[in-house]
């Protein structure tokens, strides 16, 4: 059995009832369906970068994406413009890799250590904006197991939400990159990731920013304010360098993760009124007592 800690940024959570790698559609589809005929839980995976897992690990079937589900291609182009299709279990890394500095348009998944359908569901970005913004049309499954295409104007896409209705898989994307301004892109991508570097805990396990920048000051400063930069529970810790990075010092379980994630909340409640959204997506089952304050996704 697959354990998520291996897999997820975290380093924790526990084993995988039923794990599968797709690696095209009709594999992903017959997997949903098997899923949904046996009455079980039906969870799609991307890079486990923006995710806790319980301890007890995840019932049910987990599927990440493989094989065809990682191809690119260019579908269009003119003068100006290329449209280009990238299936949803690409690395984000591997897009930018081959793209960046070719075409102007995925400089919002530089950092980003997810695949692309991961981008889409979140609607991933920084500083330099969101990937909803290049976005043309997803392609996917949805929840009983047909083939959709949702264009871009039809997603009630929000900061982080990709407004996917529920169930949906993404089995692709398009993105319309243009042709110009791809080199001055490319420089910013590389101030953009020094800057990184200088302010976020990135030699330790994390999930990156686990709570929404509410509107005003932003989350890590509160929590920061609240007097909670490098609270400790058991192996994880709020980051000394970054108030909204949860770390993992080595041996945390999740339920140290969530007890930061609480101590947080929380203190910021506490402290300035605000109640904080989580960014990171707490998936399978916890128990009322440990996750009180806001409902889990997925
Ligand atoms: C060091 C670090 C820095 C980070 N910085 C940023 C940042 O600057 N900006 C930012 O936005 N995020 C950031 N993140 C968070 C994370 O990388 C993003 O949210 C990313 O888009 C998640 O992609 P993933 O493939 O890992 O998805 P996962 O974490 O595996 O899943 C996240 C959610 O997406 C859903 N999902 C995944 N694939 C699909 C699919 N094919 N179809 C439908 N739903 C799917 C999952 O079911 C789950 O609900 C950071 C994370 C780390 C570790």
């Amino acid at each position: 059995m697959s354990t998520f800690a291996k897999l997820g940024y975290w380093r924790v959570g526990g084993p995988m009832e039923r794990f599968i790698l797709a690696e095209r559609v009709e594999e992903l589809r017959s997997a949903m369906l098997d899923a949904r005929g046996r009455g079980e839980r039906f969870f799609v995976l991307g890079n486990g970068s923006n995710l806790l897992v319980p301890d007890h690990g995840l019932r049910g079937t987990t599927v990440r994406l493989a094989g065809a589900l990682r191809a690119m291609a260019v579908v269009g182009e003119d003068d100006a413009a290329v449209d280009l299709r990238i299936g949803a279990g690409a690395l984000n890394a591997v897009v930018l890799q081959r793209h960046l500095g070719k075409f102007a348009g995925l400089g919002p998944l530089a950092g980003v250590p997810g695949t692309v359908g991961g981008a889409v569901a979140m609607n991933a970005g920084t500083a330099l904006g969101e990937i909803g913004g290049v976005l043309l049309r997803v392609e996917g499954l949805d929840r009983e197991g047909r083939d959709v295409t949702i264009e871009r104007a039809d997603l009630p896409m929000r900061y982080r939400e990709g407004g996917l209705p529920a169930g949906f898989v993404v089995t692709a994307a398009v993105f319309r990159l243009l042709r110009e301004g791809a080199e001055v892109e490319q420089a910013r991508v590389v101030e953009h990731l020094a800057r990184r570097k200088a302010t976020q805990p990135l030699d330790l396990p994390s999930c990156g920013s686990v709570f929404r920048n509410p509107v005003g000051a932003a989350a890590g400063q509160r929590i920061e304010a609240a007097g909670l930069k490098g609270w400790r529970c058991g192996g994880a810790q709020i980051s000394e360098k970054h108030a909204n990075f949860i770390v993992n010092l080595g041996d945390a379980r999740a339920s140290d993760v969530l007890a930061c994630m609480r101590k947080a909340w929380d203190g910021v409640y506490e402290h300035s009124g605000v109640a904080l959204v989580p960014e990171v997506h707490v998936v399978g089952e916890w128990d009322e007592n440990e996750w009180p304050f806001v409902r889990s996704v997925g």
